[in-house]
């Protein structure tokens, strides 16, 4: 059960310590993924920017059951062959990271909101373009007239605050060399880290609603 309370109380928590580090304005991503829409409804109560969300099965679901009131962000992979059905949900489609899911936004959502998503820790697991892929990713998805707001990224899953630092500012700096204004980065554990570094958006899940059930 989502606490819709306790919920605003961990924004409001989250939002002191923004101010602390920046004056700069940062987004509130509430990634609402494996919960309900009371957790989409409490967002929207806390005055949450967006809600993430990474399954297109359980995000159509969602979208079919009720109206979502936040613009909706698509944090996971982008499979191509979801993107037609999608594309009505989605505000800002964050984890571009290929030439052929650009080709596929084009189609189904010309001048889409995107974020290309960068592999900055260089880790293998991880899904990302690699940072010097990114300018020319970046020329063709303005050339094909998308919307590129930024870069976003996920940091070590090793959690080490001196990886984190460096793949943060990293990413910060290439988004500056290259204009972008946005740059998504920074999760429940590691947020504070990620606005030192430059972030202006941050996808915080369960430290608004607690432990997720479980990996989909
Ligand atoms: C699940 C997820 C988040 C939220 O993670 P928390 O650690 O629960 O805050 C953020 N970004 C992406 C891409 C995710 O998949």
């Amino acid at each position: 059960m989502i606490d819709p309370q306790a919920v605003a109380e961990r924004v409001q928590e989250i939002r002191s310590d923004i101010t602390s580090i920046t004056s700069s304005n940062v987004a509130i991503v509430a990634v609402t993924k494996t919960f309900g829409h009371d957790a989409i409804r409490a967002a929207f109560s806390a005055h949450c920017d967006a809600v993430g969300e990474n399954y297109t099965q359980e995000l159509l679901g969602k979208a079919a059951e009720a109206p979502i009131e936040l613009p909706v962000h698509f944090i996971g992979a982008i499979q191509s062959n979801k993107v037609r059905q999608l594309a009505p949900i989605v505000a800002v489609w964050q984890g571009v990271d290929r030439i052929s899911v650009v080709h596929e936004l084009v189609k189904r959502a010309p001048g889409a909101q995107i974020l290309l998503q960068v592999n900055s820790t260089g880790e293998a697991s991880k899904s990302g373009v690699p940072p010097t892929e990114v300018e020319s990713l970046l020329a063709s998805a303005v050339d094909a007239g998308l919307n590129v707001r930024g870069l976003m990224t996920i940091g070590p899953t090793s959690g080490n605050a001196i990886e984190a630092r460096k793949a943060f500012s990293s990413l910060r700096s290439l988004a500056d060399s290259l204009a972008l204004p946005e740059c998504s980065m920074g999760m429940s554990d590691d947020y504070r880290l990620a606005v030192e570094c430059g972030s202006t958006m941050i996808r915080i899940g369960s430290r608004l609603f607690g432990a997720r059930p479980s990996a989909q």
